[in-house]
């Protein structure tokens, strides 16, 4: 993986920005690699660093069986020729994610509920550790110090255009926090919220920004959820549907489609000021709307 990518910065050119007078330009980490895209590419790399730092043999993580991180840590792994295991939540089932996963040359484990629901607790990983000794673990979304320090170089990638925030889809808020640290000129970060607000994402990044010593660096927390994470609404599912036949920029429901919609919602509501220009990060993650969207989904450049 090259360490410094060149990423596109599409100019989104849609009705209801020209209207509010306000400039948007995405930043197509989707484009990155086929896949292994989007902020994942950038955890990744901090994990592989790690890895070969420590001199682990393998790489082992969690996730849901569309999870875009498995997805991207078993592609790195069959293409470095690093050992994978991947523990899933659930019954068994047959995704396009798993099928990808198992091509990938994956190990996988579908742990019940209840032991997923473990993943936070010691002795969960000293069970897993003790089964793949000299494995290193990689929390659920790459959401360790390798993956937020990874994703500082994210800010790094707008060079020449003069803007005044960003604007992402958040998960866990691990890529928000490195663009946080990693954006030394501090523009507004607003953080679209793809999940409840139960699952205190604001509350964790800020302890994940006092202990880099930034307290004072405050995110713009946007709730985008809408019906549950991971849930596509109609109005959701249209939106994707609508701005991919005016633009072109293909969009997956759980993250970026969700945090283009809060921003067309703030838009239109006047909560971003005309004359704003904000930097939309997309995220990546097409490969997981293959589910979602049927077999349309699986032309739009994702892996077969
Ligand atoms: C994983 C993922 C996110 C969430 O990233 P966090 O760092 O956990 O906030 C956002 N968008 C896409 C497409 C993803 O795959």
């Amino acid at each position: 993986m090259p360490l410094a990518p060149s990423v596109p910065l599409q100019v989104l050119d849609v009705p209801w920005l020209r209207q509010a007078e306000v400039e948007v330009r995405v930043l197509r980490l989707d484009l990155l690699d086929v896949a292994l895209s989007g902020n994942k590419w950038f955890k990744l790399s901090g994990y592989l660093q790690w890895l070969q730092q420590v001199g682990a043999k393998g790489l082992l993580s969690v996730g849901g069986p569309h999870s875009n991180h498995l997805h991207a840590l078993a592609a790195a792994g069959q293409r470095l020729g690093i050992p994978c295991v991947g523990l899933l939540r659930g019954a068994p089932q047959d995704t396009p994610t798993v099928r990808d996963l198992q091509a990938f040359g994956m190990q996988l484990h579908w742990l019940s509920y209840g032991e997923y629901r473990h993943r936070y607790r010691a002795d969960f990983w000293a069970h897993w550790r003790a089964r793949y000794p000299d494995y290193l673990g990689i929390p659920e979304g790459g959401s360790g110090w390798p993956g937020i320090f990874a994703c500082k170089d994210i800010a790094s990638l707008v060079p020449e255009w003069t803007f005044d925030g960003w604007w992402l889809g958040c998960g866990t808020g691990a890529t928000l926090a490195g663009i946080v640290l990693g954006d030394l000129m501090e523009h507004t970060v607003y953080g679209a919220l793809a999940g409840p607000l139960r699952h205190q994402v604001p509350q964790q990044v800020a302890a994940w920004l006092a202990e880099a010593g930034v307290a004072g660096r405050r995110p713009v927390w946007v709730e985008a959820c809408r019906r549950g994470f991971g849930r596509a609404d109609a109005q959701l599912q249209a939106f994707m549907t609508e701005t991919e036949q005016l633009t072109g920029l293909p969009l997956e429901p759980v993250y970026t489609a969700k945090a283009l919609l809060a921003l067309r919602e703030w838009v239109t509501t006047g909560q971003v000021p005309a004359g704003s220009r904000l930097v939309f990060v997309h995220t990546g993650g097409l490969q997981g709307r293959r589910q979602i969207m049927g077999a349309s989904g699986a032309s739009q450049g994702v892996p077969a």
